[in-house]
């Protein structure tokens, strides 16, 4: 979530903007505007202001961009995309998960998918 909405930087259209990665005070936050969302992309911030449209901040704004969580998006790809077995699959196989190809270190997708499946 969202979904298929573009970059206002890049101009790419991101097929899912993943907002579920972040942690729940995260989300509360770029909720209220207070902190942005990183294009998976070209990796600049965009605010998701009370989930309307993506938008770009104001120009010299300052405001803390957060990172996806790994971890997060490893316990999420399982539950929610089962056929890709898990995150490495997601973001190999599925159309919305390639778009995060470069967003994380592959080290750091093994790992965070590793710790899911510790008993
Ligand atoms: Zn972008």
């Amino acid at each position: 979530m969202p979904p298929n909405e573009p970059c206002p930087h890049c101009g790419r259209l991101i097929a899912d903007w993943h907002n579920e990665w972040y942690d729940a005070a995260q989300r509360t936050a770029i909720y209220g505007g207070q902190a942005a969302m990183d294009c998976p992309l070209c990796g600049r911030a965009v605010l998701w202001f009370q989930s309307r449209d993506i938008t770009a901040p104001p120009l010299n704004a300052s405001i803390a961009v957060f990172r996806r969580s790994a971890m997060l998006a490893a316990q999420w790809a399982p539950v929610r995309e089962p056929s890709c077995g898990n995150l490495a699959g997601y973001i190999a196989t599925h159309p919305a998960g390639q778009q995060y190809r470069a967003y994380w270190q592959p080290s750091e997708v093994q790992q965070a998918d590793q710790q899911v499946t510790k008993p």
